[in-house]
């Protein structure tokens, strides 16, 4: 079972309660779609943890691109900037080149599957509507490939047997079966900043032999976590909208 995660975002306190269901569950298999850091205030926590687990495999998001690298990203709004240059500043040499190594998608999961960050040619792109998303299966070649970025847990479905395309709403807590003759690009949302109104952490598990996904939706501590963001003086906003999940 691989535990598939996204935009962690320097979010200590919503990544401590997944690790503590995988304890649980006895899943050792991590797999990080990106934004590891950036708009959280515990960023040097988050990768100890991180490097603690040896994950599978992390492929870099553009917050991780524009905390470890040097040059202002001009496409982030003003709270998202302040909150990279803080994170550069405070990084320990170690955790910067740790990130600065992190390779850029397009990434493959030993022949299993592939993942990304924004789409499977653009870590900066967001995959929202279907014609997007056609376009983006033609840029990679397994049948499934996870991908973060916009924070929305769900997935595309191209049926190629049939020649349709659509969004799948994924349930939580419910296996969602892949088919045959079906490709998937499927975001399993954000631990660390949820944007589907939902302020419960959302990732997915995979289950490779039965070529299986579930998503899932945990309470946190985001009152905490806010707390944080609050006292290191990063902008308000980012603290406001872990409450409300947008
Ligand atoms: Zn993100």
């Amino acid at each position: 079972m691989d535990l598939i995660l996204s935009d962690i975002h320097a979010n200590l306190h919503a990544l401590r309660v997944v690790l503590r269901y995988a304890k649980r569950r006895a899943i050792a298999r991590f797999v990080f779609l990106g934004d590891l850091v950036g708009y959280g205030a515990q960023p040097n926590q988050v990768l100890d943890r991180i490097q603690e687990l040896k994950p599978r495999i992390i492929v870099r998001g553009n917050h991780d691109r524009a905390c470890a690298l040097e040059g202002e990203d001009l496409s982030f709004s003003p709270p998202a900037r302040m909150a990279a240059l803080w994170t550069r500043d405070r990084l320990t040499r170690e955790h910067l080149r740790f990130l600065q190594e992190v390779p850029s998608g397009l990434l493959s999961v030993e022949g299993d599957y592939q993942i990304t960050h924004g789409s499977p040619i653009d870590e900066d792109a967001y995959l929202l509507h279907p014609r997007e998303a056609l376009r983006a299966f033609d840029t990679f070649t397994s049948d499934l490939c996870f991908f973060g970025h916009t924070h929305l847990p769900g997935g595309f479905e191209l049926d190629e047997v049939r020649g349709t395309m659509g969004w799948i709403q994924l349930e939580a807590g419910t296996w969602f079966q892949l088919r045959p003759g079906c490709r998937y690009l499927i975001n399993p949302g954000s631990v660390g900043q949820p944007r589907d109104r939902d302020a419960r952490l959302s990732f997915v598990t995979y289950d490779p032999a039965r070529r299986r996904v579930k998503l899932h939706r945990m309470p946190y501590d985001h009152v905490g976590a806010a707390r944080t963001i609050r006292a290191a003086g990063l902008h308000p906003h980012l603290a406001d909208r872990l409450a409300h999940g947008i």
